[in-house]
């Protein structure tokens, strides 16, 4: 155990096993020990705990954490205690004379850290004696409960404001993975902070990797994506309770251990099943958004969301919980338009017009995230007002697996007309499912009753898979020329728009999904693991498994994912070597070392070592698809809409990408002598030369300078296009 005022950087190797902090830690910790007040916003599994912890060891007195969730407060002391971190909680579930123990424990100043809940704050003499305990610090760990904006307001948690007041000369640190503005303004508020420090880190989630898939047999995708990752954790995400107790059910059937929780299943099985799931025991979890708040599990491998997410907001804080230890873990939205429909539909009939408006809004937003084109990090961080710069993320299916473009007239004209003939035979129109049913020569009941076999349109379209016909019809209601009812039937018409590109001579480009020709999610690419021995991994995991069972505490307060699989790799077999792999620390040394050294020597009596590549800690962007002449695929697919002339406004609409991202694309080309035009297209001679001053002044390096040097009058968009073509890149051969 470090002494008093033991340095931060030994705290963090010697008790908790790690080389260095991780963005903001640092930060944090050294303004929690200069006694500031400190609002800590740092998305899941950033490493929050740390930030108070750590703390909590280098100065003296006591550190109280207000946690919300009483498992939680459990699992997070056992994991201190493993650690050799002397920590206590107290609660409602303590016996009162284990309750009696530790309260003399904490009058014999033998604790560092003390956790409890808000409630327990205001029973009778216990403000008193936290003054007696010598309290440093107070940390309010899920802050935002505090806020009504929040997402899980706890009204006990208001209390928390007059703590404030009994503890004027202790610094209070507040952290929290929600960052709206709103909630941050509540934190300071109704905490009382003084003159807070703030910290907010980037919400991106390097180790998490997003995929949208079309849905169309959810329980069969689902199923073929666990089957390559059985004995890893996941939740998958339905709307409905019935949907969670289906697909859990579908799964066991199919021999995958997966049990079903909702709100309407009883508590004792309620609690059970989180139970098994944090034990490793039942890895794949079928749930509402019931389940997830405050799990702490930090080797949940995926997050599946079989139905659509209501907003971008939640679609973030659940696809959140995989991915804690910071090792790679996917996201799979399986998405269809009939999702959004059933939903859309549902707000239609609510009675509150205002409600039902906000959320339709966020439901369009979710709808642009799972159709559009562009890296979904952009969407997702746009959510928080960040940007993302980088042009390949290296972890979504779209930058993993660049769009082709295909030439979509003939087909998206043999669609509209189809939509022109149901209507006009049958008076109304049908659904989308229909019309390409329709297209693909089908002998349905309905086609036959409708005599929707006789159209000129039947059969048409056998050429192009089924899923491939609704990405043309969800892009055609997307480019306005079909519209598609809200009402029960979801009903897809031809738009006046739709039929002047029937007798136009327009052409028509359109996106194809890579999964369109196979919607398999077996193979999603997973970048960035800490590759090591899996066979031997799998060994670890029993060997913690059962050591766990022997002490009755989760596997991971024993060791981390991330821990087993760098002693895959490295072999430890002294305790020096031992102590060097992530999250050893001193006590686990001494309580784990010889277990695991011995397990490591019988291996490597009965099996070769393997030899492993350098650690990559985060999935490294893959280098950017590249063509021979330097620009990117992405980029080419832009340029060639161009030379089919297409404008910038029309590419950005048809690829759903962000204008600047497409001006980029078109200077690349003009750059790159891709494009041939005219400078004048873009702006007048009078504009170039000022732009040229401006160049003269501060380089062509950033664009920054040059747009203030401007007046902030010309676009950023145009300064680009300017430099394209003021410093073009010869090719060479
Ligand atoms: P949060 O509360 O922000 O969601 P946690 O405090 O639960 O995150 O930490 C998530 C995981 O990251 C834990 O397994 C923790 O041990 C690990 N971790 C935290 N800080 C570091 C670090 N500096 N180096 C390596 N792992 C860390
Ligand atoms: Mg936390
Ligand atoms: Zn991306």
């Amino acid at each position: 155990m470090p002494g008093a005022t033991a340095p931060i950087n030994s705290v963090l190797k010697e008790v908790f096993g790690y080389d260095s902090f991780r963005p903001l830690q640092r930060e944090i910790i050294s303004s929690v020990l200069s006694g500031k007040d400190v609002i800590a916003i740092l998305p899941t599994g950033a490493g929050k705990s740390l930030c108070f912890q750590v703390p909590a060891l280098a100065q003296d007195g006591l550190t109280l954490v207000i946690s919300p969730l009483i498992a939680l407060m459990k699992d997070q002391v056992d994991a201190l205690n493993a650690n050799g971190v002397a920590a206590t909680y107290l609660n409602s579930t303590l016996s009162f004379e284990d309750a009696a123990s530790r309260t003399a424990g904490l009058d014999n100043g033998q604790y560092k850290l003390l956790y409890a809940a808000p409630e327990r704050i205001f029973a009778q003499g216990f403000i008193d004696s936290l003054q007696r305990w010598n309290v440093r610090t107070v940390a309010v760990d899920e802050a935002h409960c505090v806020s009504e904006w929040g997402h899980d307001f706890r009204p006990e948690y208001r209390q928390l404001s007059s703590l404030r007041q009994s503890l004027p000369n202790v610094s209070f640190v507040a952290l929290t993975a929600t960052a709206t503005p709103r909630v941050k303004e509540d934190l300071e508020k109704q905490l009382r902070l003084q003159s807070p420090e703030v910290y907010i880190a980037s919400f991106n989630r390097p180790n998490l990797n997003y995929t949208v898939i079309p849905k169309n047999k959810p329980v069969r995708q689902v199923f073929e994506f666990i089957s390559e990752r059985k004995d890893e954790a996941g939740i998958i995400y339905l709307q409905s309770r019935r949907g969670t107790e289906e697909m859990a059910a579908a799964l066991t059937a199919e021999g995958i251990k997966a049990a079903a929780y909702h709100a309407g299943l009883p508590a004792e099985i309620r609690a059970e099943t989180q139970d098994a799931f944090l034990r490793d025991e039942v890895p794949v979890i079928c749930a509402t958004v019931a389940f997830g708040m405050g799990i702490d599990k930090p080797n949940v491998r995926y997050v599946i969301h079989a139905d659509l997410p209501k907003n971008i907001e939640s679609y973030y804080q659940e696809t959140g919980r995989a991915g804690r230890d910071g090792l790679p873990s996917d996201c799979v939205l399986l998405y269809s338009k009939g999702d959004l429909m059933r939903n859309l539909r549902f707000l239609d009939e609510m009675t509150d017009r205002s409600a039902a408006d906000i959320a339709r809004k966020q439901m369009n937003k979710m709808v642009d995230f799972a159709e559009s084109f562009q890296c979904r990090r952009i969407d997702l961080l746009g959510y928080f007002g960040e940007t993302w710069k980088e042009e390949n993320c290296g972890g979504c299916d779209i930058c993993l697996e660049p769009r082709e473009t295909w030439d979509a007239t003939l087909a998206a004209k043999k669609y509209l007309s189809c939509l022109y003939r149901i209507k006009e035979k049958s008076g109304f129109n049908l659904g989308a499912n229909h019309a390409i049913e329709v297209l693909s020569g089908a002998n349905t009941e309905k086609i036959r009753k409708w005599g929707h076999n006789e159209l000129s349109t039947y059969g048409i379209g056998k050429d192009i898979s089924r899923t491939e016909w609704r990405e043309v019809s969800n892009q055609l209601i997307r480019m306005n020329y079909a519209t598609q009812d809200t009402g029960q039937f979801q009903t897809v018409g031809i738009t006046d728009e739709g039929m002047r590109f029937l007798k136009d001579k327009k052409t028509l480009t359109l996106m194809r999904h890579p999964q369109s020709k196979d919607e398999s999610t077996a193979k999603i690419a997973r970048a960035g693991a800490v590759e090591c021995d899996e066979a031997f991994f799998e060994k670890l995991r029993e060997l913690r498994k059962q050591i766990a069972t022997e002490r009755s505490l989760p596997p991971y307060v024993i060791f981390g994912d991330r821990t087993l699989r760098h002693i895959a790799r490295s072999y430890p077999q002294n305790d020096a070597e031992f102590l060097n792999v992530p999250g050893v620390g001193n006590q686990k040394l001494q309580d784990l070392g010889a277990v695991f050294i011995k397990a490591v020597q019988d291996w490597l009596s009965e099996n070769p070592k393997q030899e492993f590549a350098e650690e990559i800690r985060t999935p490294k962007p893959k280098p950017k698809m590249k063509s021979e002449s330097g620009i990117s695929e992405t980029a080419l697919a832009s340029i060639q809409l161009f030379q089919d002339g297409k404008s910038i406004d029309e590419i950005t609409t048809i690829r759903a990408l962000k204008t600047s991202t497409v001006t980029g694309h078109i200077a690349q080309g003009i750059q790159y002598r891709k494009i041939q035009i005219s400078p004048s297209v873009f702006y007048t001679e009078d504009v170039g030369k000022q732009i040229a001053d401006a160049v003269a002044k501060h380089g062509n390096e950033k664009l920054g300078p040059l747009f203030a040097e401007l007046g902030g009058k010309v676009p950023y968009e145009t300064i680009r296009i300017y430099l394209a073509f003021a410093f073009p890149v010869e090719e060479t051969p």
